[in-house]
């Protein structure tokens, strides 16, 4: 490995560099700026069976309080490039604000505003675990779903927890559109136009970027340092989808007035509100010391202590797990996580 280009720091913590800023000590960290160093780093981790953590922005992760008995890698150009100025570069609004890399999106799926990266990869180039080999996978060897892929379902069969392909760089559609169709009703709202009304690219973003703002969920880097929503791991439950059937037969106990959308293209398949299902719980948004729920979206679970707090972790756990309980005995629902549960 090229020693010149790779940075070893001592005492880092996974609190550091996680945008919920929890987690102890790392044994091992590595930051590299070439592919080669990259590389290296990753198949240095595996044959010394050390836990691997390829880390993007750290913006989808929940780790533990402990040490971490293992090694991050990260890599500032190609998949470690930041979302956003990637958007900005290929004029992409509906994805604008979305905080970590690119390679953290491919692996997720990110997505907002009733568009997901799924939309816009052509193919990523990956670094096999398994076989150690560089390879090309096409978008449609991805099996994207909402918020999931196959890299993401691969987290966990190898040593740590990253995939099996670990993304290097990711080729996106050139957007090259001067002006946009909006058909999502918060942006309609905002920018009061009607459905199809075409829009330029710096109206939309600006538009998102109000939207997020208002919802708090900005990248931690862009509100106020004292601001006790500022950190999270953004969504923390998907919103359920499920067949119509099963709410008009009562399986799931959902009230009439609860929100429920239409899933495009699918024949009776309805997407719940998580954020609607948690506020309707019963659950305080000041749980303890070091979990709570963001202030204008229960979605979020956030880490209020701002001062490292070395309980965070697992008092996140234990909301994670009561509003999960809360939601399956009310509602009949069973949430699923979103973030990386480390
Ligand atoms: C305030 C806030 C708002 C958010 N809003 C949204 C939103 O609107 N929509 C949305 O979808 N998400 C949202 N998120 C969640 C998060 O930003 C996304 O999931 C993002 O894509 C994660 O990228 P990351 O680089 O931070 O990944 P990390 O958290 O660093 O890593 C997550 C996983 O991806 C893996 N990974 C990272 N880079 C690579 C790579 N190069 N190759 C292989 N594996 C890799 C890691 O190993 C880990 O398993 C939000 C988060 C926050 C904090």
């Amino acid at each position: 490995m090229n020693t010149a280009t790779v940075d070893e720091i001592d005492g880092m913590k996974l609190a550091d560099l996680t945008t919920i800023a929890v987690g102890g000590e790392i044994d091992e960290f590595i930051e590299v700026d070439s592919e080669k160093d990259f590389i290296d780093a990753i198949k240095c981790a595996d044959k010394h069976f050390k836990k691997l953590l390829v880390l993007g922005g750290g913006s989808n992760l929940l780790p533990h309080d402990g040490r971490f008995k293992g090694c991050v890698v990260k890599y500032s150009r190609g998949a470690g490039k930041e979302l956003d100025l990637v958007c900005q570069e290929l004029r992409i609004p509906h994805l604008a604000g979305i905080p970590g890399s690119l390679g953290g999106a491919v692996v997720q799926n990110a997505g907002a505003y009733g568009a997901e990266i799924a939309n816009y990869l052509l193919a990523a180039k990956v670094f096999d675990r398994k076989t150690a080999e560089i390879v090309e996978l096409n978008v449609d060897k991805m099996n994207y779903e909402y918020r999931n892929s196959a890299l993401k379902k691969s987290i966990g069969f190898l040593n740590g927890y990253s995939p099996r392909w670990i993304v290097l760089d990711a080729k996106l559609k050139e957007v090259g559109a001067e002006h946009f169709n909006v058909q999502y009703p918060r942006i309609l709202k905002e920018l009061d136009v009607e459905q199809n009304e075409l829009v330029d690219y710096d109206t939309f973003r600006n538009a998102v970027l109000k939207i997020r703002s208002e919802n708090g969920v900005l990248a931690p880097s862009q509100v106020n340092a004292d601001d006790a929503d500022r950190q999270s791991a953004g969504s923390f439950f998907k919103n359920p989808v499920v067949d119509r059937f099963e709410i008009e037969n009562g399986r799931i106990l959902l009230p009439h007035y609860a929100p429920i959308y239409e899933v495009p293209g699918s024949n009776n398949l309805v997407k719940i509100s998580a954020a609607w299902l948690i506020q309707h719980s019963g659950i305080s948004r000041k749980y303890s010391k070091g979990a709570g729920i963001n202030s204008k979206h229960a979605l979020i679970l956030i880490n209020p202590e701002l001062s490292y707090y070395e309980k965070s972790g697992e008092e996140l756990r234990e909301l994670m797990r009561h509003i999960i309980v809360r939601v399956q005995e009310i509602y009949n629902i069973a949430l699923e996580v979103e973030p990386i549960i480390m």
